[in-house]
């Protein structure tokens, strides 16, 4: 298991938010942290087994970590055969890259008078695309996995503690908003900096 990837991954991560996000550059952030979780998606030899054991129903949501300041977070996102999520929204920037398999992406727009929902452009992602949610720009979707088997997974990263806030489900017919907090799947993180092993095996 190539823990590295993941490691240096968070610590790009810290010093961009650090950096740009300190600045309030949105812009900035998620125009780096695209790259960055490009690159880390790019290879499929770092995410810790128990973070991508396939979920009897639905979808799991694992936290691999969140920045101590919550300034940003990254999840596994572990898909059951043909499952889908509620339409939804984010409240924040998120990135989702697509690690392993297939999801597709179903944009929706809400109508501030009516709160009615219209459906938008669908992105269907494969191994290595990164697809980008920011709020200003519309983020309320669904997303399914596009397989019908346990093949896909995506590695979300957003930018605040994605579990622990509070956004909307809405319901596909009216548009009609409930209160969501997501949560995390998992009740622990995988240990990322036991380097024992590597350590010992150096001449
Ligand atoms: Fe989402």
């Amino acid at each position: 298991m190539n823990t590295a990837r993941l490691r240096r991954f968070i610590g790009d991560m810290t010093s961009l938010v650090g950096g740009a996000w300190q600045d309030r550059d949105e812009a900035a952030v998620v125009e780096v942290g695209r790259k960055l979780l490009g690159e880390l998606i790019s290879h499929d030899d770092w995410l810790p087994e128990s973070m991508a054991e396939c979920p009897p129903h639905g979808y799991a949501q694992n936290l691999l970590w969140c920045d101590p300041f919550e300034r940003f977070s990254i999840v596994s996102f572990v898909w059951a055969p043909s499952a889908g999520t509620p339409v939804h929204d984010h409240r924040m920037w998120g990135l989702v890259g697509m690690l392993r398999g297939s999801e597709t992406s179903q944009a929706f727009t809400r109508d501030a008078a009516t709160g009615l929902l219209a459906a938008g452009k669908a992105t269907t992602l494969g191994p290595g695309d990164v697809e980008l949610l920011l709020p200003a720009l519309g983020d309320i979707h669904r997303v399914t996995n596009a397989l019908a088997d346990c093949g896909s997974i995506s590695i979300h990263v957003y930018g605040g503690n994605i579990g622990g806030v509070l956004r909307h489900t809405f319901d596909s017919q009216t548009g009609t908003p409930s209160p969501f907090v997501s949560g995390y799947t998992n009740r622990a993180m995988p240990n990322l900096w036991d380097r024992s092993a590597e350590v010992r095996a150096q001449p």
